[in-house]
């Protein structure tokens, strides 16, 4: 299979959506998560029921929309997709639910950060299937019980750790996606060049997976620009040089920091001596959202080793100042 030639010169997003995996067997790695959702879905669809509401959490870029409408997919239901963001009121979530049918799955992505009210809600749908639609306001505001038929919710969240317990412990299966080893983003990098067209050599493909910060996403990305590179500045083909060239040219550098995580330790280490400082005042000194440096940059540079976590705050380690060319404090290297 490859893709129509309008999605494989689609704007960035067609191409992120036609690229995705179907089904449970495409998906690449996550072999466990893949076997323990596999077995979930697989029970519920003997039992003629919706699948046990299902939490999915890790950094950007790993999976989680991919699985939800894997969910769906494999369910053979609807996906209705919304985001936490998007749910302001309870009657935002009042109306989604309201308009669903039996078995549908509704993914709601970042669901941390729905509003309070709404979340409230959402313990009794997930629980009951049942929500109080509150009319009026005051003394004479009354509740209106609504039934909603059986559904599957799948949450995402970069960390479970965000949600409320209340909210945690309604989620009958929950898994954790972690960063892709870089034979896996090796396969999903060969299997986004077929589908793509684009002609790719080994060591290309794997001078792309290992700059790819552990992340589908980026090496589907990284994939594209390199391909822009190689078909305007070389003969369309994806060499070893080809790769390096055009990564160098987007700054990603050999171990697959980008601008963003540089900053950070760059930012670490020269403006606050290697640390300990909070990450409020990291992320405005690289002038990004906390949520941005806690989220997307923090959790590959702690689980590269470049930065750590202490109860003072944030620490560069010795690799860190290593990869920027500095020479770390003396009581560092003792
Ligand atoms: P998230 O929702 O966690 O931010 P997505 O599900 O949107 O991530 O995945 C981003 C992209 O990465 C998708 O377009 C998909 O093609 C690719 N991808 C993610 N996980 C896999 C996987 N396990 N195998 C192959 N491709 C994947």
């Amino acid at each position: 299979a490859s893709l129509t030639a309008a999605e494989a010169d689609g704007d960035e997003r067609t191409i992120e959506a036609a690229l995705r995996p179907r089904t449970l067997d495409e998906v690449v790695g996550q072999v466990r998560v893949r076997d323990q959702l596999g077995l979930v879905l697989e029970a519920a669809r003997r039992r003629g029921r919706a699948p046990d509401h299902v939490l999915l959490s890790g950094p950007p870029g790993l999976g989680k929309t991919t699985l939800a409408m894997i969910i769906a997919g494999e369910m053979s239901s609807p996906l209705r997709l919304t985001s936490g963001p998007a749910i302001t009121h309870a009657g935002d979530l009042a109306a989604i639910l309201s308009g669903m049918n039996e078995g549908d799955v509704l993914f709601v992505d970042e669901i941390h950060r729905m509003a309070r009210p709404a979340e409230e809600m959402l313990y009794m749908a997930m629980e009951d299937f049942r929500v109080d639609v509150v009319i009026g306001k005051g003394p004479g505001a009354t509740a209106i019980p609504l039934d909603i038929p059986p559904f599957t919710l799948v949450g995402a969240t970069t960390r479970a750790g965000l949600l409320p317990g209340p909210l945690r412990d309604r989620f009958g299966f929950t898994a954790h996606l972690e960063f892709y080893e870089p034979h896996e983003l090796d396969l999903i990098i060969h299997r986004s060049a077929g589908l793509l067209g684009v002609v790719l050599e080994a060591d290309g493909a794997a001078e792309i997976a290992s700059r790819s910060r552990g992340t589908p996403r980026i090496a589907n990305r990284l994939l594209r620009r390199v391909r822009d590179y190689a078909q305007v500045r070389a003969d369309g083909v994806v060499t070893l040089d080809v790769a390096r060239a055009a990564l160098e040219l987007y700054e990603v550098d050999e171990l697959g920091l980008d601008r963003l995580d540089r900053g950070v330790l760059d930012a670490l280490c020269r403006r606050f001596g290697g640390g300990p400082v909070g990450i409020s005042t990291l992320a405005v000194a690289v002038g990004e959202e906390r949520e941005t440096v806690e989220e997307v940059a923090e959790p590959f540079l702690v689980r590269n080793g470049f930065l750590a976590r202490t109860p003072r705050g944030r620490i560069a380690t010795p690799a860190a100042w290593q990869h920027l060319g500095l020479t770390p404090p003396p009581a560092l290297v003792a």
